[in-house]
C-alpha cells in the first residue's frame, strides 16, 4: 500500500502507506482509499456521442442489425437542434466522467450513413457541435473528434471538400473511414486511400470503421494496413471493429495479423455492440461479432478496447461503463482464466492510451506524471471487473470530477451489516 501526493496537478510522490506528509494538505484534500485500488484515468478509444441516447425517439431498430441501426439511427438525428444535442451529448458525458474516463475519442455521424447524409444540407452540423463540446470540456474531460466521409466522396469533388475542411478548416483531430461501406471493392479501396492520403497531408491520427461485418470476402483492412506503411504512418493508424476477421479463413487471417504487426496499425474491438450486431444473418450456430483478440495480442498488434454505442439504435443498452466491457469481453472471447484479469487491464489502461495517442511518458502512476488517478471499490483489477466496481473517486490533473459510493447493508441478522462484495485478497492470490 502507498501514499499518493498530488501537487500543482502532477504526482509529486508515491510513498510507502503512511509515510506521506498530510500536514502539507487540508482535511479536504485528502481522501483514505482504504488500501483499494488505484489506476491512471481511464481511455475510451470508440464511442459515437454525437448519435447517442437517440434509440426509439422516435425510431426503433426493429430489427437488431447494423444495417437497420444505421438508418434508425441517421433519421433519429436528422431533425434534433443542436442545443438538444448538445443537451444529451453533456448527459453522456457526465457519465463517462463518472466511470473514471478523462479522454475520448469520439466520431462524429454527420456522413457516416451514407444513404441518408450523402444529401445532407448541412455537412458540419455535428462537427461544429462536437468541437463546440470540446471546447466547453477543455481541462476536464479530453474529447478527441474523428470525421467519418461520405460513401463515395473518393470520386465526387464535393463530397471530398466537405470532408477535407473538416481538418483544414474546423481542426477535427482523426481521419476516419468505412471503406466497406462502400459499393464495390473497388471504390472502398479508393475510399482508404483518399482518406490515408488526407491523414498524410495534415499529419493526423487515422482510425478507420473497418470490416464491421460477417463476410469474409470484406477485406479492406489489409488495404489499410498496406498503405500506411507505404505512407510510414502506420503507428498513428487504428482499424476499429475487424469483425469479419473472426470469419476470415485460418491462413488469410493469419497472413494480415503478421501485415498489421509489420504496418503498426492497431486494432479497437467493440465488444458490447458487436457481439448484438454480428452473426444477424446466421441461422444456428450464430457466430459472435469480435475480432480475432487473442490471435493479434500474440503477434504484438496494440488491440485497444472501446464501447462504441452508447444507449443508440446500435446497441440501446450501452452506458459509458468500461469495467462493463472488459467484463464482457473476458466472457465472450473466452479470457474469463484469472490470469487473463492483468491482460484486459492493461489494455483498457494501456493500449487505449496508446491509441489515444497519450504522451506515455507522463501517463500512469510515477512520480512527475499527470496528477490524474481513478479509486476503485475493489482491492485488485480482478475483483474490479468482476463485480464492476464504482469508482470512487476521479481525479483529473489534482481536481477531483466526480465520486461514487456503492453500499449495500443485511438486514435480515440482528445487527445491520454492510456487505462486501470484493474477495479477501489474502485467500485469493490475485
Ligand atoms: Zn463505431
Amino acid at each position: 500500500m502507498v501514499d499518493i501526493e498530488i501537487k500543482d496537478g502532477k504526482i509529486k510522490s508515491i510513498l510507502s502507506a503512511g509515510d506521506g506528509n498530510k500536514s502539507s494538505f487540508a482535511d479536504d484534500d485528502i481522501y483514505n482509499a482504504g488500501g483499494n485500488l488505484v489506476s491512471p484515468p481511464l481511455v475510451e478509444p470508440h464511442t459515437h456521442i454525437y448519435g447517442s441516447l437517440t434509440e426509439g425517439r422516435p425510431h426503433k431498430n426493429q430489427e437488431g442489425t447494423l444495417e437497420q441501426a444505421w438508418r434508425t439511427g441517421s433519421y433519429n438525428r436528422e431533425d434534433r437542434t443542436e442545443e438538444e444535442i448538445k443537451k444529451k451529448a453533456r448527459k453522456v458525458i457526465s457519465w463517462f466522467a463518472s466511470y473514471g474516463i478523462t479522454r475520448i475519442r469520439t466520431h462524429l455521424s454527420s456522413t457516416g450513413t451514407p444513404e441518408t447524409d450523402a444529401a445532407d444540407t448541412d455537412p458540419h452540423k455535428a462537427a461544429r457541435i462536437m468541437t463546440d463540446l470540446r471546447e466547453e470540456y477543455e481541462g476536464i474531460i479530453d474529447l478527441q473528434l474523428v470525421a467519418i466521409p461520405t460513401k463515395g466522396f473518393a470520386r465526387d469533388e464535393e463530397l471530398y471538400d466537405n470532408f477535407e475542411s473538416m481538418f483544414a478548416e474546423m481542426g477535427i483531430d482523426v481521419v476516419g473511414g468505412m471503406p466497406h461501406r462502400e459499393d464495390t471493392r473497388e471504390k472502398g479501396v479508393e475510399h482508404t486511400h483518399a482518406a490515408l492520403e488526407i491523414a498524410d497531408k495534415y499529419d493526423l491520427q487515422v482510425d478507420f470503421h473497418i470490416d464491421e461485418t460477417d463476410d469474409p470476402n470484406s477485406r479492406y483492412t489489409e488495404v489499410l494496413a498496406s498503405k500506411s506503411k507505404d505512407l510510414g504512418i502506420g503507428e498513428r493508424v487504428t482499424a476499429s471493429h475487424t469483425t469479419a476477421m473472426h470469419s476470415y479463413p485460418n491462413a488469410y487471417a493469419n497472413k494480415l495479423i503478421r501485415l498489421l504487426d509489420e504496418s503498426g496499425v492497431s486494432v479497437i474491438t467493440n465488444p458490447l455492440s458487436n457481439c448484438v450486431l454480428q452473426g444477424r444473418y446466421d441461422d444456428y450456430p450464430r457466430r459472435r461479432g469480435h475480432t480475432r483478440i487473442d490471435e493479434l495480442l500474440e503477434e504484438g498488434v496494440t488491440v485497444a478496447i472501446g464501447q462504441d454505442d452508447i444507449s443508440d439504435s446500435a446497441n440501446p443498452y450501452g452506458d459509458a461503463d468500461m469495467l462493463k466491457c472488459l467484463y464482457h469481453t473476458a466472457h465472450f472471447t473466452h479470457m474469463n482464466k484469472i490470469d487473463d484479469a492483468p491482460v484486459l487491464w492493461d489494455m483498457m489502461l494501456y493500449n487505449n492510451a496508446e491509441v489515444f495517442g497519450v504522451n506515455i511518458d507522463d501517463y500512469g502512476l510515477e512520480e512527475g506524471n499527470e496528477g490524474s488517478l481513478v479509486i476503485y471499490d475493489a482491492p485488485t483489477p480482478f475483483d474490479a471487473i468482476r463485480t464492476i466496481a464504482p469508482r470512487n473517486l476521479v481525479i483529473r490533473d489534482g481536481v477531483p470530477i466526480a465520486k461514487t459510493e456503492r453500499t449495500s447493508t443485511l438486514l435480515y441478522d440482528d445487527s445491520p451489516q454492510q456487505v462486501d462484495f470484493n474477495h479477501n485478497p489474502d485467500d485469493l492470490q490475485i
